[in-house]
């Protein structure tokens, strides 16, 4: 990747957290000629979480990074459009991305913890200082400097952008109240695994097969990839799917009590979830 950074500004800024908001950005101000110090609280980076979308407005912000768009594009989810079905099965209609696409920009769709890796790296081969097992206790200010306080130690510098995410300190301090994340009640299952065997069934085999596909159900939603399929339940207010103790089986006796998974290529999927 070849990576032309400005000259230095002279100015020193300390991010707090290490997931999209402050990789972005960090990269953004390293790419400005600012210096960054990236303090992250967990000591490792680890592949986490499940499907994630960044829609056309960030994607344009990783195509402007120089080989970002490469580095995705592998593992990204590709397809034209969201098929939308009845939940017995039959099409309603097609949704194009294209137009969007062409017009706004591409998306990126993918796993999360993927996508996040390929960026954690890429800010590390920037050359930005990105210092993990350090969880920031404490945000400073005073009329010429600002900083936070980390492992007991001081960190100082002329901006400090709080990117920690949805129980933030930072956001307390700016707002002067704690804005507590409320739980809307909802809850979502989802399954990311091989799907080398949904290829060989004849049920499941159009949906991996030629490319990656997107449908949607009335009820019950998943995506595909090819290498990899994701089923997700938007459904879960009803107490059947309040599987709490995330036994993926329970998950699968709810859907059948309730005669969701009637449709056979949906029961072929839920069978071949892992769990
Ligand atoms: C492990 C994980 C898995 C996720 N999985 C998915 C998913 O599958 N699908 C999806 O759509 N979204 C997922 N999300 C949420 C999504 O990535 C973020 O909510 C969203 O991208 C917003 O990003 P953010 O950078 O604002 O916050 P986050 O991604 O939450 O990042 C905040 C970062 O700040 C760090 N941090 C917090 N407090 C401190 C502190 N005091 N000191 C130092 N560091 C601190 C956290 O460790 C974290 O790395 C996940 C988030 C995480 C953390």
């Amino acid at each position: 990747m070849d990576y032309t950074t400005p000259s230095s500004t002279g100015i020193h800024v300390i991010i707090v957290g290490a997931g999209f908001a402050g990789l972005t950005a960090a990269i953004e101000c390293h790419r400005k000629g600012h210096s960054v110090l990236v303090l992250e609280s967990f000591r490792e980076l680890k592949t986490l979480g499940d499907i994630i979308s960044f829609g056309s407005n960030s994607g344009r912000i990783f195509q402007r990074w120089p080989g970002m768009d490469k580095l995705l594009d592998p593992i990204i989810h590709k397809s034209d459009g969201l098929l939308l079905k009845t939940w017995l099965g039959e099409d309603l209609l097609e949704q194009s991305w294209i137009f969007e696409r062409q017009n706004y920009g591409r998306s990126f769709n993918g796993h999360r913890g993927e996508i996040h890796e390929i960026l954690f790296q890429y800010a590390l081969h920037m050359g930005i200082d990105i210092r993990l097992g350090h969880n920031v206790e404490e945000y400073f200010e005073t009329a010429i400097e600002a900083g936070v306080i980390s492992n007991s130690q001081k960190f100082v510098g002329d901006i400090v952008l709080a990117a920690d995410g949805v129980r933030s300190k930072g956001r307390t301090l700016v707002l002067g109240y704690d804005d507590k994340p409320k739980p809307s009640g909802y809850a979502v299952y989802r399954a990311w695994f091989d799907s080398t065997e949904l290829a060989k069934d004849p049920d499941t085999a159009w949906l991996v097969n030629n490319g990656d596909r997107h449908c949607a159900w009335l009820g019950l939603v998943y995506t595909s990839r090819f290498d990899y399929l994701i089923l997700s339940d938007f459904r879960s207010r009803h107490p059947l799917y309040c599987c709490l103790d995330k036994e993926w089986k329970r998950v699968q006796l709810g859907m059948y009590s309730q005669g969701q998974c009637s449709i056979q290529v949906l029961r072929v999927v839920v069978d071949k979830c892992p769990g």
